[in-house]
């Protein structure tokens, strides 16, 4: 057996005679939402430090400014009930309301694509807007986007309902970085439907909204630490972001990929694994804000010797694990040329995934792959992904040692390749972002760098 052949049967013996990563996400979650600006987000960069310590590593951190956003107050009701409030809580990025709350008659926006928004623009105009997180008549678009429409076609006010049942609302960023213009918040399946009977038999329902947040520049930081490889200088990212939305426990996302990074450190340092490549771990800061920690990483570093990027969010909650390979074509292939080595078979998808700390990576050029499980019903979308049913809970041991023993295998076959994909220029870029038809969104999510 060579050495290759015996640290991938050592590693995967460990991780499936150990519970350890399954431990590891438990400790993560108990730490709270790991939400960016509490003390939870600055005990989880605690935690993880200490974790590498302790195997011997010493990281580093990688402080960044960016624009701080406080959850305040946040009441919901129909005018004409003023005694029921519904459970509400404001989306990431929303500015409050005057003191005295806001009142607009609410209109049915249904999956909020511009084909449907237009249709009814005249009453959206200066009113609220409901919008479901389900398919739209576009196929599926990202809440940023069904943001920037209700802003784009004048509402003033914007309801995000959840369209999974539950009474379980929504969260999640309205725009990346910076304030949104109107108020937005998160309504459950229940509420939703309620109030859309209401329309059908009133001429007019109109919603009352206080909210209360407040907003200013803050710092957080990236934890990162590397294993130094034979060829030191070529550097392999493997990342996924450390922080969740406030109102759970981010366990799949993304505490559990989180821990695998750190079990896969734990792991190699045991075997005294000498990669072919030096294997960086990056845990971003703020990436629910909207991409917003890694975006700055890789306009704050020079990214010349990151030859390839490995993305995890999600990767621990289902199976089968799918690798969406960045457009490129290279990638793809390599992918499937090691699809077999895997612990078990993975979807692989050419996709290009725009919502996630992969892709900063891309809009430099560097091949990279974002990893995650699929959700076995696509209609549920994140399912309970950014609602407060996202709990430590929901992890079974199976899946957390399926995970790492995945991610394990991709990432041991992935640093040892001969050739790996080369980085591609802007203009390539820009052409792989065209024919994956994003430009425009890309464009009303503030996500295209270029002119
Ligand atoms: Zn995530």
């Amino acid at each position: 057996m060579d050495e290759f052949d015996r640290i991938v049967e050592t590693g995967q013996g460990k991780i499936f005679a150990s519970s350890s990563i399954y431990e590891t996400i438990k400790d993560l979650c108990l730490l709270g939402s790991r939400f960016a600006g509490t003390n939870s987000e600055k005990e989880a960069q605690e935690y993880l430090k200490n974790y590498i310590r302790d195997l011997g590593v010493e990281p580093i951190e990688h402080e960044f400014e960016y624009m701080g956003w406080y959850r305040g107050t946040c009441i919901f009701f129909l005018q004409a009930e003023e005694t029921k409030p519904f459970p509400a809580f404001s989306l990431v990025y929303s500015p409050s309301t005057e003191d005295e709350g806001f009142v607009g008659k609410i209109v049915d926006g249904g999956g909020g694509s511009e084909t449907e928004l237009m249709r009814i623009q005249e009453e959206v105009k200066g009113n609220i807007v409901m919008i479901h997180s389900g398919q739209t008549e576009e196929g599926w678009l990202h809440r940023r986007i069904k943001y920037a429409n209700a802003v784009e076609f004048g509402a003033k006010a914007f309801l995000f309902a959840n369209h999974n049942p539950g009474q379980l609302f929504p969260t999640g960023s309205v725009r990346s970085n910076r304030m949104g213009e109107i108020p937005a918040i998160g309504i459950s399946k229940e509420t939703y439907e309620y109030i859309k009977e209401q329309i059908r038999r009133k001429e007019e329902v109109n919603g009352k909204i206080y909210i209360l947040n407040h907003a200013s520049t803050t710092t957080s930081k990236h934890i990162i630490w590397e294993i130094e490889g034979e060829e030191k200088e070529e550097v392999i990212v493997i990342g996924g972001h450390y922080d969740g939305h406030d109102l759970a426990q981010g366990a799949t996302d993304n505490a559990g990929s989180v821990a695998a990074l750190l079990e896969l450190t734990k792991l190699m340092k045991e075997m005294n694994y000498v990669p072919k490549r030096t294997i960086r771990f990056i845990a971003f800061g703020v990436e629910e804000f909207g991409v917003v920690g890694s975006t700055i990483y890789v306009n704050d570093i020079n990214v010349e010797n990151i030859k390839a990027m490995i993305n995890v969010d999600g990767l621990v909650g289902h199976i089968p694990k799918i690798v969406a390979c960045g457009g490129y074509d290279e990638m793809f292939n390599l992918v499937k040329d090691i699809r077999d080595q895997l612990l078990y078979d993975p979807i692989v998808l050419k996709t290009i995934i725009t919502a996630s700390d992969n892709y900063p990576f891309l809009l430099k050029g560097i091949p990279n792959v974002c990893i995650y499980g699929q959700n076995p019903d696509p209609k549920s979308g994140r399912g309970y992904g950014h609602t407060s049913a996202d709990t430590f809970d929901k992890i079974t041991k199976l899946d957390a040692k399926l995970a790492l023993g995945f991610i394990f295998s991709f990432l041991t076959l992935f640093v040892s390749i001969d050739k790996l994909p080369k980085r591609i220029s802007e203009k390539e870029v820009i052409t792989l972002l065209r024919e994956a038809n994003l430009e425009e969104n890309l464009k009303v999510l503030e996500k295209w760098p270029f002119n």
